[in-house]
């Protein structure tokens, strides 16, 4: 079920029961990097799912062995784009859903101490005025590297910006809120609040360091 909390920026819960028992084994301190990977692109296809719902199709028609029908095939040229480095454990779920996707990839490096995130690496494709991008990035927490993705994006020309991930903040929805009224977000859960290090509660940890086991 997908339920759309309008505040200001659309936020759409899917609320899943396969992406919750995803989540529940994400959180669990006890689950090693190859399930944590397998578990993050599995409630990553529910959300990629439901972050191209309403993608555009053209009507045409198809021959079937025994006669031809009509066919609606995907028309909307869709770029999805990984936030690096946890955004990569999205990566491949969301082309499993789009296969023609194009895809960018973004750097942002979060300094510890004032969580402010920096680019340190930009490669977006050309022509991204009639895209729609999905920006991926697992976990939504202070929104600062949500909010420069999606002014990256906006720069490039891209109209339709969605952000997809796996756990927000209230405090990240309020930032991209505050920043980019207009943006779409869906992810399965809203945790409680951020810690003073700026990592999400309950939340499951450093993302990155428990896909590529660098803990
Ligand atoms: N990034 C993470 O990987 N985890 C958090 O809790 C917050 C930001």
């Amino acid at each position: 079920m997908l339920r759309c909390i309008f505040t200001i920026v659309p936020v759409h819960l899917v609320d899943h029961p396969v992406a919750h028992d995803a989540l529940a084994l994400l959180r669990d301190r006890t689950t090693n990097a190859s399930h944590f990977r397998r578990l993050a692109h599995r409630v990553s296809l529910i959300l990629a799912m439901e972050a191209s719902r309403d993608l555009p199709v053209t009507t045409g028609s198809v021959d079937t062995p025994l006669e031809t029908t009509a066919a609606h095939r995907l028309e909307a040229d869709v770029v999805v784009v990984p936030v690096l480095r946890a955004g990569l454990g999205m990566l491949e779920a969301v082309l499993e859903i789009l296969p023609h996707a194009r895809v960018g990839h973004i750097g942002l490096q979060r300094d510890e101490a004032t969580a402010i995130a920096s680019q340190y690496y930009k490669k977006l494709p050309a022509d991204l005025s009639r895209s729609t991008a999905l920006i991926v990035d697992p976990m939504l927490a202070t929104g600062g590297s949500a909010v420069a993705a999606i002014a990256m994006l906006q720069k490039a020309g891209t109209q339709d910006i969605r952000l997809v991930c796996i756990v927000a903040a209230p405090e990240g929805i309020a930032e991209v809120e505050r920043a980019h009224p207009g943006v779409h977000i869906f992810t399965p859960v809203i945790d409680r609040e951020l810690n003073d290090q700026k990592y999400i509660l309950p939340g499951l940890g450093d993302f990155g360091d428990r896909l590529y086991g660098t803990m």
